[in-house]
């Protein structure tokens, strides 16, 4: 959609003469899909939304000819009938902070100069020149970064484990294998500020003795992909990648890989499997990948989102980070909100943000007059959190406490329209569709939880089976191998548990 309105811009730019002191500037995503697409004005600061190719004239012609705005372009608030026309003002940007994605919207994802100019590659120098791989390790430990794609590992023991296994070759690995639907945190990151990925891993490399980094991407992501080539091409040509970074020893490559769409190669055994051309399967973790990973050697691998934060806390130093957020979940977590909510979109909050504050002042609240029902955190194999938890803070641990998790991100809102039944079965039946079969609580056990989803959504079912349907899932929780499995019937047991009433409303009363 945007890229006739930036021919259109350019176009009535030309045709007022104001080519030489107006350029119009391709961004990554600003985050407010709902508003979509957006044209931002600068240094105004002004947000226009909802823009088309036969707005440009207008915007031209009122804002930098008259400098008068465009009334009918500005967002307006609904909920206060205000006039908002600057996005610190708007309450989608208001509680945000933009850490991993404090450069999509701002520059251009396919300028490396652009990057530069805002302080890109910077912190890679600093790396090399000015901090020792223990040093840099410290500070992603003193951050207490946690790993965004799910499972919430402490990131800076992460690569201090790397370091100190002792071997000749040693990986880092991006997993940007985003496979749970509706996410798209990930995408973002790498379709609007793909050079910081690149500089984060190089830093990782430093940091753990690794020279080669892999990007394991899926193929669905062509816009990704197409930018990260082409800026791991004009990083190599001009010596931020590649042989002697910015004229020191330090070496570091990096090469894509293409997924094939299957959600099992975004658990971290089978992406490795998948890296060496191998089926993507998972194996028992008896091992730590930072001890025998890619080809069995030291391996190092983080998400996207994760290393997005990585050359801000090594700028501005891990304390800063530690600041931000909650004592165990530091910093800030990128959501994809969708579903019904009026602002959907991408959002970036500190850890602590309470579902309130981002359902309601973030996201808008629930439109058509509809009630909020509950929110799914965590991707398919998340757990649907009702409106009696909407003031807890989030967290890592708030999260699971509640029969949820962060995941990577997914955030999905449900109305009074939703039958939580129904929700549980639609994303049970995704993760038996995508059990990679290796093992049999996961492989038998997940589909003999779905036959009796459908006997309950059928209409017969009694009693028996919503007990049977409680054991099945704790049964494939506790003996599935790999976290698929394992987590799997969370969506079920999360609304056993919260929503019984609407399971008993399906039963059949057989006495
Ligand atoms: Fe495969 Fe499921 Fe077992 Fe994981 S839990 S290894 S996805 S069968």
């Amino acid at each position: 959609n945007s890229m006739p309105i930036i021919d259109s811009l350019n176009e009535e730019i030309k045709n007022a003469g104001l080519e030489d002191s107006v350029s119009v500037c391709l961004t990554g995503c600003f985050g407010f899909c709902a508003q979509g697409p957006i044209v931002k004005v600068c240094p105004d600061n002004v947000f226009y939304v909802k823009v088309g190719s036969n707005d440009a004239k207008e915007i031209v012609q009122e804002h930098l000819v008259n400098e008068n705005l465009v009334e009918r372009l500005l967002f307006h608030e609904a909920s206060i009938g205000e006039k908002v026309t600057k996005s610190e003002d708007m309450a989608f940007y208001k509680k945000q902070k933009r850490i991993a994605l404090h450069n999509c919207g701002y520059i251009n994802p396919e300028k490396v100069e652009d990057y530069i100019a805002n302080g890109g590659y910077s912190t890679l120098g600093k790396c090399l020149t000015d901090l020792s791989p223990e040093n840099v390790i410290e500070e992603v430990k003193t951050s207490g970064l946690r790993g965004r794609g799910g499972a919430g590992f402490p990131t800076g023991i992460k690569w201090e484990a790397t370091k100190k296994s002792v071997s000749d070759q040693k990986y880092v690995v991006c997993n940007a294998d985003e496979g749970d639907p509706g996410a798209f945190m990930d995408r973002s990151v790498l379709e609007g500020d793909p050079h910081k990925v690149l500089e984060a891993m190089a830093i990782c490399g430093y940091a753990t003795g690794a020279d080669t980094g892999y990007i394991y991407i899926r193929a669905e992501y062509p816009l990704a992909i197409e930018r990260l080539k082409l800026a791991i091409n004009q990083a190599n040509n001009l010596g931020l990648l590649g042989k002697n970074i910015l004229g020191t020893s330090f070496d570091f490559d990096i090469e894509l890989k293409y997924g094939a769409g299957a959600f099992v190669c975004g658990e971290g055994t089978a992406l490795m499997r998948s890296i060496e051309g191998n089926r993507g399967e998972p194996r028992m973790k008896t091992y730590s990948s930072t001890y025998k990973g890619l080809w069995d050697v030291p391996t190092c691998s983080n998400n996207v989102e994760t290393f997005a934060n990585i050359p801000s806390i090594i700028d501005n130093g891990g304390s800063w980070y530690k600041g931000l957020g909650t004592e165990k979940s530091s910093g800030t977590k990128v959501f994809a909100l969708g579903g019904k909510i009026s602002n959907v979109g991408l959002v970036e909050v500190p850890m602590g943000t309470t579902l309130r504050d981002i359902v309601y002042d973030i996201g808008g609240g629930i439109p058509d007059g509809h009630e909020f029902k509950a929110v799914l955190t965590g991707g398919p194999s998340g757990g649907c959190i009702p409106a009696d938890y909407l003031d807890t803070p989030i967290d890592f641990d708030n999260l699971s406490a509640l029969g949820s998790m962060m995941g990577s991100g997914g955030m999905l809102i449900l109305d009074n329209n939703d039958c939580m039944v129904d929700i549980a079965k639609f994303f049970l039946g995704f993760t038996v569709e995508e059990s990679c079969g290796k093992c049999t609580p996961c492989r038998i056990g997940n589909k003999r939880l779905l036959e009796l989803l459908t006997k309950i959504t059928d209409g017969k079912a009694d009693e028996q089976d919503l007990i049977d349907l409680e054991e099945l899932a704790n049964t494939i929780k506790t003996t599935s191998l790999c976290g698929l499995g394992k987590s799997a019937p969370n969506p079920v047991l999360s609304t056993l548990h919260y929503f019984y009433d609407e399971y008993k409303a399906h039963v059949v009363d057989k006495k």
